[in-house]
């Protein structure tokens, strides 16, 4: 059973710590602290006590995160082959992996089977009549599920509700015939679906109906003759500082009602909830501009490091480590990229920010580093794992060398020596 609280805010993080972070490896500087991810994962076994606890890689896949998780118990749900291979890598055995198939790359397909080969408990997940056939032209005839369109989306931002999305999942009703049809030349080991991401309190009778509809098919299909039901992820994290967080105990209660009797392991594959607080961004602020409309504070962190806010019109915590005492002043915080997009918050109070003040921005654990890039050119900042009274570097910094390697190395690419 697990004791740890059940959401960490901004402010609980050691701000004298954090300082001294960003002094030692500079900033934009991501910091991890794994003993938090490994609390939320046993939070969230604990709750669901007669499941099988997977982790979406795809929200932080992260060496640190996922040896973390593996040592904590996890299985890992994979999305791609590049999942798959920093799983194994991570030391996953990949007989418990589970592969989600979405409109797969040949590349994605070719690995998974050859990978199936030797490891015969991998399971490939697929959401399309297409998947299934290319499975078969590959010889394949291993562990399969059907990802299902429940028809119900849920979530907090409609780029996220994919259990309605056409995208996702084969149409409901062509199931129980395409299971049929699928015995015949796989092993039809499960059923899967994902309905949507950040699910919280008020959205979790309507998530809970789209699992229900979910557990309904299985015991159409024939539960009996299943191995597990995947219900995906979704389990929200509160964002805000007044959010409260998700009542796991009470969710699990709803969520077992919805289900019913099973007779087949329930599968449940959090990304969001393990990771987002066991993460937050450190940068620095470079300019304070006073404007007729709004205090514009610069910083050096941009949405190339967390891409959220310009994404899904997220919120992120900001706290001035430096200062928190100061008296908070409504302030706009963006970053360097040319777009107005690159904005992490806007009339927000914040103790008022100085050039060089550190602020932290918090809940990036999830879909943060995984979402970075190179806009503008820009390499990808360091990530830093706390451990006990030390840190160390989980993912150095990009260099300019990094940024620019796959254009030197280009085939085509001008011969350095006669520029
Ligand atoms: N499983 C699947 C198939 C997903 O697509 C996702 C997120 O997109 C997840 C699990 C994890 O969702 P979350 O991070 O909201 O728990």
């Amino acid at each position: 059973m697990s004791h740890s609280p059940p959401v960490r805010r901004l402010a609980d993080w050691d701000h004298d710590r954090l300082l001294d972070l960003a002094a030692e490896y500079e900033t934009p500087l991501y910091v991890l602290d794994p003993d938090r991810v490994a609390a939320n994962y046993r939070r969230f076994d604990a709750a669901f006590p007669d499941a099988e606890v997977m982790y979406a890689a795809k929200a932080h896949t992260g060496r640190a995160v996922l040896s973390t998780l593996l040592d904590s118990g996890a299985t890992i749900e994979c999305a791609a082959r590049g999942e798959l291979k920093r799983a194994i890598e991570a030391g996953a055995d990949p007989n418990t992996l589970q592969y989600t198939a979405v409109n797969p790359p040949d590349a994605d397909l070719d690995y998974a089977v050859e990978l199936a080969g030797d490891n015969p408990g991998l399971t490939i997940t697929g959401g399309a009549e297409d998947t299934f056939d290319r499975l078969q032209a590959r010889g394949y005839d291993g562990r399969v599920a059907i990802r299902i369109n429940p028809g119900i989306g849920t979530g907090h931002h409609e780029k996220v509700a994919t259990g309605k999305d056409a995208k996702f999942g084969i149409p409901y009703e062509r199931v129980p015939e395409l299971a049929d049809d699928l015995r015949e030349c796989f092993d039809l080991v499960g059923l899967h679906a994902h309905v949507g991401s950040g699910v919280l309190t008020d959205e979790v009778e309507d998530h809970a109906r789209a699992l229900g509809k979910v557990a309904d098919l299985a015991r159409e299909v024939g539960d009996g003759d299943l191995e597990f039901v995947d219900f995906g992820g979704g389990f929200g994290v509160p964002y805000r500082e007044d959010e409260p967080p998700l009542d796991l105990q009470g969710v699990a209660e709803t969520v077992r009602g919805a289900i019913g009797d099973l007779d087949a392991t329930p599968k449940f594959e959090p990304g969001r909830y393990i990771v987002a607080d066991a993460e937050l961004i450190l940068t620095t602020v470079n300019t304070v501009k006073e404007t007729p409309e709004a205090t514009v504070v610069g910083v050096d962190a941009s949405l190339s490091t967390l891409i959220r806010p310009a994404m899904f019109d997220a919120y992120h915590p900001i706290r001035n480590v430096s200062a928190p005492g100061r008296d908070p002043e409504p302030v706009s915080v963006g970053g360097p990229c040319c777009t107005s997009a690159d904005v992490f918050a806007t009339d927000r109070p914040i103790s008022r920010p100085e050039r060089e003040d550190v602020l932290a921005i918090g809940n990036a654990g999830a879909y943060g580093y995984e979402l970075a890039n190179n806009f503008h050119s820009q390499p990808r900042p360091a990530e830093v794992a706390i451990d006990g009274d030390g840190a160390r570097v989980v993912r150095r910094r990009e260099t300019m060398a990094d940024v620019t390697r796959v254009e030197a190395d280009a085939p085509g690419a001008p011969d350095p020596e006669h520029e």
